[in-house]
């Protein structure tokens, strides 16, 4: 089997990694490692020209959108920020599954600000999906740009609200942030590079419909 008709698939570790397994046993590929207990990066499956690579989930579209990667795994609120340039993206996988939201310290009146027109200093990881948000709303903000744990910029006087995602509301509680606005809800999607969907047609359609056909609804 020549290289050119390897079958790579971009995951990142965690949960898209655990919960891609299913469908990618029910594909009847099955990864020959796990990441966590693994320091590779490239992990072999039970199919020789089938192989797995771990990648930061932020990096997933990029690693697809160039073709170093024909499928991937990325949270929709990733690929908002990427922007889907050179991917399909055909199936929610329904897996990974969160909410996009907007929190404030408990006993900030946000409702109040909005309402008197305050200009609103908002911290995320996610600046798209931020901008857009408020710019519908019609609400000024200026947008601080963080990496992670985003809870803190309000209670440091960084921002006066945090987007970001949330399952359980665990660490808003925490926290003592109090979730203000649901922005939309998050799953998790298979990309597919739009070139390789054209060469490597077969395999690749072939994958994606057991993905399909597996799907927890
Ligand atoms: P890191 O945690 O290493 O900084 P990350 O936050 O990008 O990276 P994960 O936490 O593994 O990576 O999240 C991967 C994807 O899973 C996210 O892009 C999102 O779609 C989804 N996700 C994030 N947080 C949650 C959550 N609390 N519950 C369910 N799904 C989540
Ligand atoms: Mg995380």
């Amino acid at each position: 089997m020549s290289e050119t008709e390897k079958i790579t698939i971009a995951l990142s570790k965690g949960r898209i990694f655990d919960e891609t397994l299913p469908l990618l046993a029910a594909a009847g590929i099955v990864p020959t490692e796990n990441p966590e207990q693994s320091r590779k990066l490239i992990i072999p499956t039970n199919i020789d020209k089938i192989q797995v690579i771990i990648v930061r989930a932020t990096d997933v579209p990029t690693y697809v959108q160039y073709g170093a990667a024909d499928l991937g795994v990325a949270g929709k609120d990733v690929l908002i920020e990427h922007g889907g340039n050179g991917l399909f993206a055909p199936l929610d996988l329904n897996i990974a599954k969160c909410k996009m939201m907007v929190a404030v310290p408990k006993g900030f009146d946000y409702q109040n600000a909005v309402y008197q027109g305050a200009r609103l200093k908002v911290a995320t990881k996610y600046v798209k999906t931020a901008r857009e948000h408020f710019a519908k709303k019609g609400v000024h903000i200026d947008l601080i740009k963080l990496y992670g744990s985003m809870e803190l910029a309000p209670l440091t006087n960084l921002a006066d609200a945090i987007v970001d995602l949330v399952s359980s509301g665990n660490t808003l509680k925490a926290n003592n942030l109090v979730e203000v606005e649901s922005i939309m809800p998050i799953s998790s999607r298979l990309i597919v590079n739009q070139a390789a969907l054209k060469t490597k047609y077969k395999d690749l359609q072939k994958i994606i419909d057991s993905f399909k056909a597996a799907i927890k609804k």
